[in-house]
């Protein structure tokens, strides 16, 4: 665009500096045309009005008489001072010798042509001739000189002559003004085209502008030359002009340059992006998933793979996303979604990419993989896996069961206990009515933590789903610190939470994280039961710290530490009279399937500690 511009701009100024130029030159003829024509006739009409003077005059003075003579004289020597060119007046006999005139002398100066000259005397024979004024040809004489003949006729015929003779070089210097001279180079030239005047200087060469008028009277041969004087300013403006039209041309070639370097850049880049298309086409023809290609600007389809074509039939419309044909689509935002085609009731991934081209477009990258397949598998892992837990919660029903009849036998016992207290009270005369009333209390509270217990067992054993939900660490620790608050109060240890992290949250099943947590703690309170000695206040801690994406629980005592590390986990080991030996196999399980670790490691300064880590939740806590 920029060089078509520059190109129209070039030629444009250049027509238009012509068409001025042009203009220039014809206007400059036109005017040195006028002026030529103007200058002819100043000369000519002073040339005729002295021929016609001398004419008039030369009437006076036949017959000649020294009266008549000396007037004559009179008005030449006037006629001589007001006409610098004009040199001399002379009056000749009918024989042709000098009877007198301007100016006077013994001796004729030598400026003057001699009266007897060949060329006066051809003038003089033509003048008689044909009876009216005559010119001579220009006699050279130091100064180029014309002599006009007046014939002095009267009704007895030829009595004389009138000689006028002229200095060409003075005649043009008076009547040529200043102006003239100013725009003009002026020569006067015979028919031989020698100059005559002025006689320094040379003519002008051929090939300038050149003017030519003839002087004088027809058969002279005389011409003025004019050649109009360089016009500066014109020629600086041409100078000017030609100095612009070549820098312009070089412009032009520079952009064309630059356009054509352009030019390949861009198509190497259209070879670069079509072979990286094509190499990209070549892979995803290669994928085994159904993979499509579409433009985000219209949504018109560029490619698609055998697999697309396969699972999915072209709208009429023939523009295509892959998404169209599912049911519910992914709309733009979409990163990947799993979505049901209704048609053949089979799952697919769908995984969106936009992409930047080369060039600058963006695309959309659909890719879908039938995964109908491994949906199927692993709802059949979930389904085992909930079995297994079911199992697994059934295997420790036993152990868990006799340890709820011993915690159960406590408020049974209590129960009894303040049953046989308030009977007494009522027995007595008058009955102990506040007593008893403090009794049934004691009796109710009992009663409700009794009814604690069995709901927990129930929760349990009983089979349920997965539930996954966001939930913060320190209320997990809630439900099992209360289960295990008889145990830890009839061997007065207290279970501390030191937490580095109050907000700590993991994604998980609440009850199967409460259940890990029930079992590390109430092994910890067994461990330190074990030792027989009087718990100190840190006898076990319960620390949860965060780091970064994972929270790590750590249940720590000061117990006799683990006995067998290597057999810790394995089912059914158990260094208890009546332990079972599942639990920590069923916590590992639990914790691993929620994408976890479950640990052993000793206690610093004596006793174990069991920790689990698993990963933190990225839901926000609102
Ligand atoms: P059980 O408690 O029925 O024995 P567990 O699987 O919970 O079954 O524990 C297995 C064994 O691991 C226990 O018998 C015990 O020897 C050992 N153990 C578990 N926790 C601790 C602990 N905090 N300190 C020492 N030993 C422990």
């Amino acid at each position: 665009m920029a060089s078509l511009a520059l190109t129209l701009g070039l030629f444009v100024s250049t027509t238009l500096g012509w068409l001025w130029y042009v203009d220039q030159r014809e206007a400059q003829a036109r005017r040195s045309a006028l002026d030529l024509l103007w200058l002819e006739q100043t000369v000519q009409q002073k040339l005729l009005l002295n021929e016609r003077m001398l004419g008039n005059w030369s009437h006076d003075i036949v017959p000649p008489s020294d009266a008549v003579l000396a007037e004559f004289f009179s008005r030449s020597a006037t006629l001589v001072k007001d006409n610098p060119g004009l040199l001399a007046v002379d009056v000749l006999d009918k024989d042709g010798k000098r009877i007198g005139g301007v100016p006077q002398y013994r001796e004729r100066p030598t400026q003057l042509p001699p009266v007897n000259d060949p060329l006066i005397a051809a003038a003089l024979t033509t003048a008689h001739t044909l009876g009216k004024p005559a010119y001579s040809h220009v006699i050279e004489q130091g100064a180029p000189l014309w002599v006009l003949v007046v014939p002095i006729v009267d009704d007895a015929g030829h009595q004389g002559s009138v000689l006028a003779v002229y200095d060409l070089d003075r005649l043009l210097e008076q009547e040529v003004p200043w102006w003239f001279v100013q725009r003009y180079d002026l020569s006067l030239v015979d028919r031989n085209n020698k100059r005559l005047s002025p006689r320094d200087g040379v003519l002008p060469d051929a090939s300038s502008e050149l003017h030519k008028l003839s002087f004088g009277t027809d058969d002279s041969g005389l011409a003025l030359w004019a050649s109009p004087h360089a016009h500066g300013q014109s020629q600086a403006l041409l100078a000017w002009l030609s100095l612009a039209v070549l820098a312009f041309a070089l412009l032009i070639m520079w952009l064309l340059r630059v356009l054509y370097r352009w030019l390949r850049e861009r198509q190497a880049a259209q070879q670069a992006l079509s072979e990286s298309r094509e190499q990209l086409y070549a892979v995803l023809a290669g994928l085994e998933a159904a993979v499509s290609v579409s433009a985000v600007s219209d949504g018109r389809l560029l490619f698609r793979n055998r697999h697309h074509e396969a699972l999915f039939t072209l709208q009429p419309e023939g523009d295509c996303c892959l998404v169209q044909w599912l049911n519910p689509p992914l709309d733009a935002q979409s990163r990947s979604a799993e979505v049901l085609d209704l048609a053949s009731t089979r799952w697919y991934h769908v995984e969106r990419r936009a992409t930047q081209w080369v060039d600058g477009s963006t695309v959309l990258l659909d890719i879908a993989t039938d995964v109908t397949v491994q949906r199927e598998a692993s709802n059949t892992a979930r389904e085992r896996d909930e079995l297994l837990q079911h199992t697994a919660r059934l295997a420790s029903l036993a152990e868990f069961a006799s340890g709820i009849a011993h915690e159960l036998n406590q408020p049974l016992a209590a129960i009894a206990n303040y049953s046989a207290v308030a009977d007494s009270h009522l027995s007595n005369d008058p009955p102990h009515l506040g007593k008893v009333a403090d009794a049934v209390t004691r009796m109710g509270e009992e009663a409700h933590r009794a009814g604690q217990i069995i709901q927990s067992l129930r929760s349990f054993i009983q089979k349920r789903a997965v539930e996954m939900r966001t939930c913060c660490v320190m209320d997990l620790l809630k439900e099992p610190l209360a289960l295990l608050e008889p145990l830890a109060q009839r061997l007065q240890v207290q279970i501390k939470v030191q937490s580095s992290s109050e907000l700590a949250r993991i994604d998980c099943d609440a009850v199967m994280i409460e259940q890990v947590l029930f079992n590390l703690m109430r092994n910890a309170l067994e461990a330190v039961a074990g030792r027989g000695a009087a718990p100190g206040q840190d006898a076990v801690t319960v620390h949860i710290a965060e780091d970064g994406d994972s929270v790590t629980v750590c249940v720590a005592d000061r117990g006799s530490g683990i006995a067998d590390p290597a057999r810790l986990f394995q089912a059914f080991y158990t260094t208890k009279s009546e332990g079972m030996g599942l639990g920590l196999a069923i916590c590992r399980t639990v914790v691993e399937s929620h994408g976890g670790r479950l640990w052993a490691e000793p206690n610093p300064g004596g006793g174990a500690r069991l920790c689990f880590r698993l990963p933190a939740s990225v839901v926000m806590a609102a």
